[in-house]
């Protein structure tokens, strides 16, 4: 493994409880990678109800999603983990010596002394476009995720959606773009009103079409472009040339590479025990959503206990010899030099 990072502990997932996670090891002098199939921290709470309220976190009584995975992410930064985010992790295995290789997507490789899969629900996986032989299109002409917007300028584009991922791509992409197409299946958008006020205005300006109806097929069409086969909702039929088609369908979670692991499962979760919250390999704990217990609760707080009393089990993994006490944040000297607070 040559090229493999070598760090403490991965941690598989950056929503809530990963993120904890850190703050937890790194009290106790351990540092972390953590991996996220997503581009940003943050997990159910930023992909499904940024904005949303939550009630029941211990001393907030009230904190927005998104506010909590910031406050998360500040509270670890004297930590400094290494984010490794835009990737999945395919691949993890235990080597003779007891560590552990992690293998992202991305090809990034990293040599573990102890794992903690964090991947609540699973990963989160873009709806793909449902038509015959799309394989053979996606990741060339069909997209369903902008990683450098510079890459459509100039470009015939179809976009699908009707949600604000595919809104917000249409109204600034319309004027870098050679054509533009929006196609949405409804008339209705989910998107932020003022995005589909900007939208319908390029319409009406002619810089841009919007078809209400469905993409039933995709040819290949000469080298760049692919005949786009569009069946609209008054029941009429429309081709459309494009170079690229980008379809936002939104996120799917997905419990997808960690099913493969040979990891212990009940009800689609790993098994583990609730004092280290260890899965069935020594070394591989799970926290958060992703684990079953007797009794669990998938809640935030319970992630964070969790995460708290895995930091121990993780500790005595990996230095089996030293002696493990409590200390509190208020008083303890060492703490407060890993925390930089005097
Ligand atoms: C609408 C809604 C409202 C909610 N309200 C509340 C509430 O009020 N209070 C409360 O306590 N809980 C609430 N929850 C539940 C709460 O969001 C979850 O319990 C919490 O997000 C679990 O955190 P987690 O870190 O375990 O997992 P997640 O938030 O699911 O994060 C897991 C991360 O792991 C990543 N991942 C998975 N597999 C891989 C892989 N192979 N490689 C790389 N990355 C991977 C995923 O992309 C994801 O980002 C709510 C949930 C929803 C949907």
């Amino acid at each position: 493994m040559p090229d493999a990072a070598e760090c403490e502990v991965a941690i598989i997932g950056a929503g809530p409880v990963g993120l904890f996670q850190i703050f937890e090891l790194g009290l106790l002098g351990m540092s972390a990678h953590i991996i996220d199939t997503l581009a940003h921290p943050g997990g159910q709470c930023t992909e499904l109800y940024p904005d949303k309220p939550i009630y029941d976190i211990p001393a907030l009584p009230i904190v927005g999603a998104q506010e909590l995975v910031d406050r998360l992410l500040q509270q670890a930064k004297p930590f400094h983990a290494t984010f490794h985010l835009g990737q999945e992790v395919t691949e993890l295995k235990r080597c003779e010596d007891g560590r552990f290789v992690v293998g992202t997507s991305a090809g990034t490789q990293l040599n573990a002394g102890a794992v903690v899969i964090a991947g609540g629900v699973g990963s989160f996986q873009a709806r793909r476009l449902s038509v015959p032989g799309i394989e053979a299109f996606e990741g060339r002409q069909v997209q369903y995720r902008v990683r450098t917007a510079a890459d459509f300028h100039g470009k015939d584009l179809v976009i699908c959606g009707g949600g604000d991922s595919a809104l917000d791509w249409t109204v600034a992409l319309c004027e870098k773009a050679r054509s533009l197409t929006l196609v949405h299946r409804r008339a209705e958008f989910r998107a932020a009103p003022a995005t589909v006020a900007s939208m319908r205005e390029l319409v009406a300006k002619g810089r841009m079409q919007l078809i209400v109806g469905n993409v039933t097929g995709i040819e290949a069409h000469g080298g760049t472009h692919v005949q786009v086969r569009i069946h609209g909702a008054d029941g009429h039929e429309e081709q459309k040339s494009a170079e690229h088609v980008l379809a936002f369908f939104g996120l799917h979670p997905k419990l997808g590479p960690i099913a493969e692991w040979g990891l212990e499962l009940e009800r689609k979760a790993l098994k583990v025990d609730p004092e280290k919250f260890q899965t069935s390999v020594p070394g591989i704990f799970a926290i958060g959503d992703i684990n079953i217990y007797p009794g669990k609760k998938k809640l935030i707080l319970s992630g964070f206990h969790e995460a708290a009393l895995a930091a121990f089990a993780i500790q005595h993994h990996l230095f089996p010899d030293k002696r493990q006490f409590l200390q509190y944040t208020t008083t303890s000297p060492i703490m407060h030099k890993r925390l930089g607070v005097t």
